[in-house]
This record gives structure tokens, sequence and C-alpha cells, in this order.
């Protein structure tokens, strides 16, 4: 510390999903770095731990470490990672994020930092969704603020007008439309809920976290989001007119490509990267396709069966990244022989159709791999990203948090994916997984739509990122110039 250089402060929420566009925005501002800024990523202990081991040994990203301590939130020991909690316990995660212990340490890390730089505070903070309050504390000591959204603009304005109005609770049909969110016409089904949303009441934890939190992004003076402009132009509009004080731009995608980021995750499988990619190499070119729901979230017993069959009946090559079902400990052994149809793990390793990886696979490399034909996901925003930077279709299976919304928008919108699954509960069957799976992967008319729409969202991507006039790569430059000129 103390070098006396201008420094970004960069802080997401813990949760993987989170920490990794910002680690890729982080990485981004250092090699474009025209400013000459000293980049400090801060959040927990634990977190940090991770993060430093996961950074290429020359990076001069620094880390500034804020105390938590879990059982005082009423969280398990050693738990910092919203990916190692139980989802009832989620919420105090959240809370932790916002308690006056929290915010006084950042204030204090805020603090050090401005003594160390010679009473120089920084130049701009640039924090997660999920922390409104460093807006409000950013206006207060006069530095410039952005909040920086790993979710897409369409998604996080369904969300976001969700939480704030309420709709579903005004009427009685199971569809319903989002009056709020004017700048599209959308219907919604009870099913496209997430539990906290569908259990809301305007009084329960989860309503009055998102009330506050969304309050304080006024204080904000810009909204940066992990998407694109042309593509995501709706979900922006609703920001704009929500927060005309703000500038609103899309910076995205921001997408890690670390052959290292794998030790972000929870690596414990016995599947090697190096085995992931090799068995890549060894098949066809576009006969692949990948099946993972993310770095928080599982599926129940019954629909991994499901799942399962549907996968060996489709005949398609596949890389399932496997987890323990729900309420199932996460670390527990995975037993295959009770959540999975009877032989698949021997038969498919016999056949060398499928690989099962357990917990976390390299999953920008298996995307970007030329074997990759298709991604059967969760849909949560990074992964969309990763996927259509890639040109490769999806079979959408949200089961959280704004991804419901996501797959709406990439089937209905976009036109790049197929809905497979709805929610954590819902029942599924092989038969309707199996035919979905051949219409994306085989040269059916529906197929070869989604290739092509999917392709014209990647060229629209690679547009966004050219170097010289790639409009997310000015917006980032934008806003750091902004930021500089205010302190001038
Ligand atoms: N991820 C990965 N390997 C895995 C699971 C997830 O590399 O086995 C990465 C994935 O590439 C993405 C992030 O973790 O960058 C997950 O973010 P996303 O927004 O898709 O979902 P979330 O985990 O937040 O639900």
């Amino acid at each position: 510390m103390g070098d006396g250089k201008e420094s970004v402060v960069l802080f997401p929420f813990m949760g993987q999903g989170h920490i990794i566009p910002f680690l890729a925005l982080a990485l981004h501002i250092e090699q474009t770095n025209s400013t000459d800024c000293a980049i400090y990523f801060v959040n927990t202990p634990l977190n940090v731990r991770k993060l430093k081991s996961s950074l290429p040994p020359n990076s001069s990203i620094r880390f500034l470490e804020i105390p938590f301590s879990s059982i005082t939130h009423g969280l398990p020991p050693a738990s910092e990672n919203a990916d190692t909690l139980p989802y009832h316990l989620v919420m105090r995660l959240f809370q932790a994020s916002a308690s006056l212990e929290f915010k006084s340490s950042f204030m204090e890390a805020i603090h050090n930092l401005t003594i160390h730089n010679h009473g120089r505070p920084p130049l701009c903070i640039i924090s997660d969704i999920f922390l409104g309050w460093t807006a409000t504390l950013a206006k207060e000591l006069g530095v410039y603020h952005a909040i920086f959204s790993g979710a897409g603009g369409f998604g996080l304005a369904c969300y976001y007008s969700l939480w704030f109005d309420l709709p579903h609770r005004k009427v009685s049909t199971d569809e319903f439309s989002l009056p709020d969110f004017e700048e599209a016409s959308i219907v919604l089904h009870r099913t496209q809920l997430p539990a906290n949303i569908a259990e809301a009441d305007g009084e329960d934890d989860w309503s009055i976290f998102h009330r506050e939190n969304l309050s304080a992004w006024v204080d904000s003076d810009w909204l940066l989001f992990n998407t694109v402009e042309e593509f995501d132009q709706i979900g922006l509009s609703y920001f704009r007119r929500k927060f005309p004080g703000a500038i609103v731009r899309p910076i995205g995608p921001l997408v890690l490509e670390l052959k290292s980021r794998d030790r972000i995750g929870n690596t414990t499988g016995e599947v090697t990267r190096e085995a992931i990619l090799k068995w890549l190499d060894s098949k066809p070119s576009n006969s692949v396709l990948y099946v993972s729901f993310g770095s928080m979230n599982t599926i129940s017993a019954s629909q991994m069966m499901q799942l399962g069959k549907a996968l060996e009946g489709s005949g398609k090559n596949f890389i399932w990244v496997v987890r323990p079902p729900i309420g199932v400990d996460i670390n527990s052994e995975f037993k295959a022989e009770e959540w999975l149809p009877e032989g698949f793990e021997e038969r498919n390793k016999a056949s060398g159709r499928g690989l099962l990886v357990q917990k976390w696979a390299p999953q920008v490399e298996i995307l970007s791999h030329r074997a990759a034909s298709a991604f059967l996901s969760h849909c949560g925003w990074n992964s969309v990203m990763e996927s259509l930077s890639q040109g490769v279709p999806m079979l959408g299976w949200a089961l959280a948090g704004e991804q419901f919304f996501n797959v709406k928008f990439l089937e209905e919108e976009v036109g790049a994916c197929v809905e497979v699954g709805r929610g954590k509960q819902s029942e599924v069957k092989s038969e309707d997984i199996e035919r979905k799976i051949k219409w994306v992967m085989e040269e059916t008319e529906k197929g070869k739509e989604m290739r092509r729409n999917a392709e014209k969202v990647k060229e629209i991507i690679d547009k966004a990122w050219k170097h010289g006039d790639g409009s997310s790569v000015k917006s980032v430059h934008d806003f750091l110039t902004a930021a500089k000129q205010l302190i001038v």
C-alpha cells in the first residue's frame, strides 16, 4: 500500500457467481490500465485466500480483507461464501453483509487505505448489486461509485421489478404481468418465481433486504452491467428510467478465462482439468452437451434420475457436473448408485460417451472447445455470457434468482435457448428433456435456428470487445476517466 497511485476498489458479494465477474473486471482494468491505478479487491479472509491463489503470479491486484465472524451471524464456522451454505442460511449471509459491523469494517479498510495513500481517498469504489449501502457510504466520503451487476439487464429488471411491486400478490391468476417494467410486455407464470419472491409479503427478510438495498442505488454514479447494449437494451432502459441520476452502461461480457479459475471453485473431484480437456479432444466437433447448474445450485434426486435417463437416451456425448441432490450436504460423498439410473456411471465410462465431473469443471474451457455443441444450464448470467460468447446454444433449467427471467429472455427474445426444466421441485420427464436435447444438437429446423441466433449474439459480443471501438471496452474506460476527472 501507499505507493501514491490512485486506487480502484472492487467489492463483490461473497458468492462465486459474483466474485468471478468482478475478478474478470479487475483483470481487465489491470490489463488496460491506461490510468495506472492500483487495484484493490475487497472480501472476507477465506474468499481472499482462495482468490490469491487463483491470480496469475505476475498480477498486481492487491487485497483488502474485511474481518468476518460467521458464528456471530448465525452461520456455521468458516462460512463466508453463499456456495457453501444451504439455501435456508443464505439470508443470514445477506444480513451479515448489510450489518453495521460489516459496514464499519469496510469503512475502516477504506480509511486505512486513504491514510496509507497519503490522505488520498480511492479514485472509485465499484461494488456489488447486493452491497448498495457502499454507494451511500461513497457519497458521504465524496468517492466516485459504481454498482456492477454480474447479472444481465433484462433478468435483473424483472427481478427488481418483482421485489418492489410484488405484482403476483395483487392477482389470483397463475399468470401476471410486471407493470413496473413497462419497457417489456412480460407475462410471467407463478412457476417462474424464485421461492423467496413467491413467498414474499413485503415484510419478510428478503423483501426488507432488497427494498433497502435497491433504494441505496440512487447514491451511485454509474450502474455497470455484465452485458452488451445491442443484445440487452430493454433491460438496460428499465434501469435508465428508474435511476435517471446514474449513467447506465453495459461492460460485458466479462468472461474470466484464467486457467487456474477452477481453484476458486470447490474442486474435489477426481477428474482433473487435463483429463476433461483430453476427453474433449477425443470427440468430434460440435458433439458434446455440457451440463452444469452453476456454483451454488443443485437439483432433486428424482430430477437427477430423469436427467440421467435423458442423457443416455439422447445418445449424445456429454459432460455433467454433478453434485449431491437437494437436501444432501454438498460435501458428502457422491452416491451415483442412489441418485442416478442403475449402472449409469459404469456404462458411460465404458462407452466413453459421458463424463461425470464432481462439483466443479473448467467451464469456460469446455464451452470454448470445438467439441462443445450445447449447454444445459441453470442460466446464471455468467454461464449465459460464457456460452453465447462462444455461440453455443442453451437448454435452460432455471433454479433460483433471476435465472427464470434469463431463460424467458433467451428463449422468447433471443431465440438461442429452449426451456427443459423449471425450479428445483418441478416434475421433469426424461422423454421431454431427451427430445429437446435432440432438437438443439441435431439438424432440426429449431436446432439450426437456435445455433444461428447464438452465433448472432456471438458476433455482437465480439464487436463489443473489439479493441479500439468496442462498446464494452469503451464503457470501462469512460467510467475510469469520469472518476479521474472528478478528482483532478
Ligand atoms: N463455474 C465453473 N465450473 C463449474 C461451475 C461453475 O467454472 O463447475 C463458473 C462458471 O463458469 C461461471 C460461474 O462459475 O463463471 C457461475 O456463475 P453463474 O452466474 O453462471 O451461476 P451461479 O453460480 O451464480 O448460480
